[in-house]
């Protein structure tokens, strides 16, 4: 039997996904090779490589003059990359959560130029996101994290700001319509909402990659490379990449992005819902900044003797992946797009039968 599985990441994954990479460990494509085994150079595989920047193009709706690229080393390798590719004189930052913080951290390690914290909600324990703050008119980019999977809140509305707009989009990509338009570069580390760990999701404008800063810049770290050779510079993680394929296939073959955003807004209402009207338990996020992929909530103060013991209950009922990160303590229920609802019916009854007994 399947785990009820609220990881955070790496996470659930549609059985689709599953079933179809296991028959291509076996035998891809009728090739006689495992995709483990074939050259990332073969025809079979290019399909597959060719295929998976599509339907990314497809499913988000990605306008003309943006390339889609398959890279490794992970969402954090991005932190890097951005200020290594783009940073010239000021780096304008978000400051939302964890993730977000050690984004700004590698800019600020590098010392291309100077690095700006717009706003950060970091004196609330990161609850909050932050609103009304103004990006400097000269800076490179602003970098954002769309969903701060770690505390909870996201950003669930393209910002319309004056200079490029950078998102990590790692915990939240294909769950909602993004207007693509909006950003010069999102980014992904898959093995939240896409595949497995080993690949990151790039779209990067083109026009913007012309902003590409003049000084020498390894190879591997310079988007050019992995545009220019197509995701095939050296090489790929077919499996991940294959994996994330399948995903996407699964995502077109339930009716999109659009048809995915309404499930996730009743997963989450209804988890919320009932964080709400038990008398247990209590949300850590301001309402209207709830994430939709994260849902971080705790015990009320005269029941948090019961945290671990709930933990135990939820565990005894086949859910695994509810314990809050040790920045936030409590728990963590990460509902992602292959989560099914009934996962999330589940939660909501233990949470009402554990209310009962106590
Ligand atoms: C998980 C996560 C990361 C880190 O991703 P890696 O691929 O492990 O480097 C970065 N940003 C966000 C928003 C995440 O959720």
């Amino acid at each position: 039997m399947r785990k009820h599985n609220f990881n955070a990441g790496p996470s659930v994954l549609p059985e689709f996904t599953l079933e179809t990479t296991a028959k291509a460990v076996m035998d891809f494509a009728n090739s006689g090779m495992s995709i483990m085994e074939i050259s990332h150079r073969s025809k079979e595989y290019d399909a597959v490589n060719n295929e998976a920047a599509q339907l990314v193009k497809e499913l988000l709706n990605v306008p003309a003059g943006y390339s889609v690229v398959f890279m490794q080393g992970g969402a954090s390798l991005q932190f890097a990359m951005i200020p290594f590719n783009f940073h010239v004189k000021k780096a304008a930052y978000l400051i939302t959560g964890s993730w977000a913080s050690k984004s700004c951290k590698e800019a600020e390690l590098m010392q291309f130029g100077e690095v700006v914290k717009v706003a950060s909600s970091k004196d609330k324990n990161f609850t909050y996101i932050p609103k009304n703050f103004t990006v400097p008119a000269d800076a490179d980019y602003f970098h954002i994290t769309t969903n701060n999977t770690i505390y909870g809140s996201e950003i669930l509305k393209d910002l319309d700001v004056n200079v490029p707009l950078i998102a990590d989009m790692s915990s939240d990509i294909f769950s909602r319509p993004i207007d693509v338009s909006k950003y010069a570069l999102i980014y992904a580390g898959a093995q939240k909402n896409l595949g497995p760990a080993g690949v990151t999701l790039v779209i990067i404008n083109d026009e913007f990659l012309n902003k590409i800063a003049q000084r020498p810049i390894p190879t591997m770290l310079n988007y050019k490379t992995h545009i220019e050779n197509a995701s095939l510079y050296n090489t790929p993680p077919c499996i991940a990449i294959f994996a994330s394929t399948q995903t996407l296939k699964w995502l077109k073959n339930n009716g999109g992005i659009a048809a995915m955003e309404k499930v996730n807004i009743s997963k989450s209402q209804m988890l919320y819902d009932e964080i709400d009207r038990n008398k247990l338990f209590k949300g850590t996020v301001e309402k209207e900044d709830r994430s939709r992929m994260s849902v971080c909530f705790v015990m009320n103060d005269e029941y948090k003797e019961f945290e671990a013991e709930f933990l135990e209950f939820t565990k005894g009922k086949g859910m695994v992946g509810l314990k809050g990160h040790r920045s936030v303590g409590g728990f963590r229920a990460s509902l992602y797009n292959a989560l099914p609802v009934d996962s999330v019916k589940a939660l909501v009854a233990a949470m009402q039968e554990f209310e009962k007994q106590h």
